[in-house]
């Protein structure tokens, strides 16, 4: 487990610095509130913060908030605080803060190596309800519920521009004809195949699949069309032996005053429109509205 340890003192940093890693955690020790949120900032690796209250400058309990906000967006963190004051009302302040456990300076040993055994435990449920509620079980990937946080979360700070909305063709005469182990085979090797190429792909339902991407609608279709080629040009191996299997794939991009809802909404059109137009094809959407919808023509491949 990596702890960060945000202790004013030198004598305090280095005496539960070497406490801890005697134990195996990896610390980093800071000796203040904002470089304590700076190193929360930079990395994601912190799984627990231990954290003074006394500070000279933002306060410990400050620093439980904004701590509380990160682990907020997705990535479990424990926050226990530390402090000399036997007052009552300091401990009732720092839970209330966001902290999930108080420990009085200086820490006891057993207590707080006790402490951190059930941060720990508590931690790893938490990383599993994150996964079972954020990604689809067979793929691997993100799933539709965690799609659709993450456009919340990116498309208000306008971070995508455009939407890549993928689905296999014929896929239900592959359960039909191989069965059902097959046709699972094939939607995990799709979800292998895609999460190489980018691993924000997203499941969002049976053998549809979506990316959000930065990019506009030109370098959108370019991508999709490199996908489409990859996932036709190898067979893919399953239960039943190698079946060969295409994809269709709709385009679109958010005009500037748009939401990303109209974005979807023409990249599903554009989807089926390949579909019409006989399938393993990209038709990217280029303007709103109804939308002009334009082919993508097939790789050429030496
Ligand atoms: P199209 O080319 O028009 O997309 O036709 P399709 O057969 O791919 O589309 P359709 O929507 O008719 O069939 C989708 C099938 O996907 C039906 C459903 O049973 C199957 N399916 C959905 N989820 C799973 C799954 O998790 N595993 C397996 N094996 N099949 C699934
Ligand atoms: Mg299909
Ligand atoms: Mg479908």
């Amino acid at each position: 487990m990596n702890v960060l340890l945000a202790e004013p003192t030198r004598i305090g940093r280095s005496i539960m610095t070497r406490m801890l890693e005697e134990e195996g955690y990896r610390v980093t020790a800071v000796d203040s509130a904002e470089t304590a949120l700076g190193v929360l900032n930079a990395s994601d690796e912190i799984d627990v913060l231990i954290t003074a209250i006394e500070f000279a400058t933002m306060s410990g309990l400050e620093l439980c908030w904004e701590a509380r906000i990160q682990a907020e967006t997705g990535r479990p963190l424990y926050v226990i605080v530390l402090s000399s004051s036997r007052d009552e009302t300091k401990l009732v302040e720092a839970l209330d803060s966001g902290a999930d456990d108080f420990v009085y300076k200086p820490p006891n040993r057993n207590e707080l190596l006790a402490r951190l055994r059930a941060a720990s435990r508590l931690l790893q449920a938490q990383r599993q309800l994150y996964r079972y509620a954020n990604f689809d079980s067979l793929t691997g990937l993100r799933n539709r519920r965690a799609f659709f946080e993450d456009l919340e979360r990116q498309g208000t700070q306008r971070l995508i521009q455009s939407v890549i909305m993928l689905d296999i063709d014929y896929f239900k005469q592959v359960n039909d004809r191989y069965g059902h182990d097959a046709g699972d085979d094939v939607l995990r090797e799709m979800g292998g195949r895609l999460a190489r190429i980018d691993r924000g792909f997203s499941r969002m339902g049976g053998e549809e699949f979506a990316l959000m991407v930065p990019t506009g609608s030109m370098a959108a279709g370019e991508l999709a069309e490199t996908i489409r080629h990859i996932v036709a040009a190898t067979p893919v191996q399953t239960c039943a032996g190698p079946l060969a299997i295409t994809v269709s794939i709709g385009v679109s991009a958010r005009e500037a005053d748009e939401t990303f809802a109209i974005a979807l909404k023409n990249a599903d059109i554009a989807l089926y429109a390949s579909k019409s137009a006989g399938r393993n094809r990209v038709t990217v959407s280029s303007t709103r509205g109804e939308g002009l919808l334009r082919e993508i023509p097939h790789k050429q491949v030496a």
